[in-house]
């Protein structure tokens, strides 16, 4: 939390910082690492850190020691972490009811004070009251509106929870700001002016949003989002279809056949003759619809005669539907000397 009112931080500095945080500040001390490439499991207070699960998601249980009536700041607090430490991070902060005996997780207290956390990451889990939050700002002034308020401080506080120090503390990264509360002591990026932890950020509490060193920061130590797996629909429905078996049969009188079909672009050929006098082809169509056909056919009558066919049309198919056609001879063309040739 960053005070907007330097007299306010005063009375806080004589009374809380000088309590229960210096006993955190002797309890920790700073080392200083910047080494991206040792980072993992280093030195972030392994104590303070939440556990992952084995799918590497760490699951935070959350909860409101006395939720009144206040649903809206409530959502507020839950809407600004989610999307902050928990987009960020592989962290999901779950429950967010009221806390019973014995609750476990991040146990948050509504009330009109100074907002803080009793400790760092795990220091706070199942802790009655383990975090203040203030809804109300009588006794704790902020320069913004209600909704602002409450979600920037949420986004800081919950930093304190997820383990994170005030960045302000780092040896490395002082400034104007008193140090306040422990040191993490596991420097997991470097001294960052615009962190969400810095009292120095010009902008308070970075206005509620992650910098780009607090959402580096926050994926080492937890990891990165994994992107839960979209769940398969239960059963694939298999794409409807519909076949058209067509079937050229050898006529009387005939003693070969050569046809030629194009059926909506897709191409079968027949062959009889006095061996095989029946041939059989399909097309499977996945769309309903009109389908245009050409057919070509060239046959050989008893007498040794060839003569041609030609024929066009269309065909509606329904899909999930099967067709049975044939080849039929609808009449002579006499002027382009050729049957004329249909399916049926
Ligand atoms: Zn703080």
């Amino acid at each position: 939390m960053k005070f907007m009112d330097l007299s306010l931080k005063i009375v806080f500095m004589k009374t809380f910082l000088t309590t229960f945080f210096m006993a955190l500040l002797s309890a920790i001390s700073f080392t200083q690492t910047i080494d991206f490439s040792q980072v993992n499991g280093v030195n972030m207070q392994r104590k303070s850190k939440w556990t992952q699960n084995s799918s590497g998601v760490t699951i935070i249980d959350v909860c409101w020691e006395n939720p009144g009536n206040f649903g809206s700041e409530r959502a507020w607090v839950e809407q600004a972490v989610k999307a902050t430490w928990g987009e960020a991070a592989n962290i999901e902060f779950r429950g967010w009811g009221t806390c019973g005996y014995g609750s476990k997780g991040i146990r948050i207290r509504i009330k009109d004070g100074h907002p803080h956390c009793k400790g760092l990451g795990t220091q706070i889990d199942g802790m009655p009251d383990g975090m203040e939050l203030n809804f109300t700002f009588r006794n704790f002034q902020c320069g913004y509106n209600l909704e602002q308020c409450i979600k920037f401080i949420a986004v800081h506080e919950f930093g304190h929870a997820l383990g994170l120090a005030h960045e302000h503390n780092r040896d490395d990264c002082l400034c104007g700001e008193e140090p306040q509360g422990g040191g993490g002591g596991w420097f997991v990026t470097p001294c960052d002016p615009n962190s969400v932890m810095n009292y120095c950020n010009p902008n308070w509490n970075n206005l509620g949003q992650l910098s780009g060193y607090d959402r580096k920061g926050i994926q080492t130590i937890y990891g990165q989002k994994t992107v839960p797996k979209k769940r398969q629909p239960e059963e694939r429905k298999k794409p409807a279809t519909s076949t058209l078996t067509i079937t050229d049969v050898l006529g009387k009188d005939q003693v070969w056949e050569n046809i030629y079909l194009d059926f909506g672009g897709a191409v079968q050929t027949f062959h009889v003759n006095s061996q095989m006098t029946e041939d059989k082809k399909s097309f499977t169509v996945s769309e309903a619809g009109y389908y245009n056909y050409k057919v070509y056919s060239s046959t050989t009558y008893s007498n040794w005669s060839t003569y041609n066919g030609y024929g066009e049309g269309r065909v509606y198919l329904d899909v999930g539907k099967n067709y049975v056609l044939g080849l039929v001879i609808k009449g002579w063309n006499s002027d382009g000397g050729y049957y004329n040739l249909g399916l049926e």
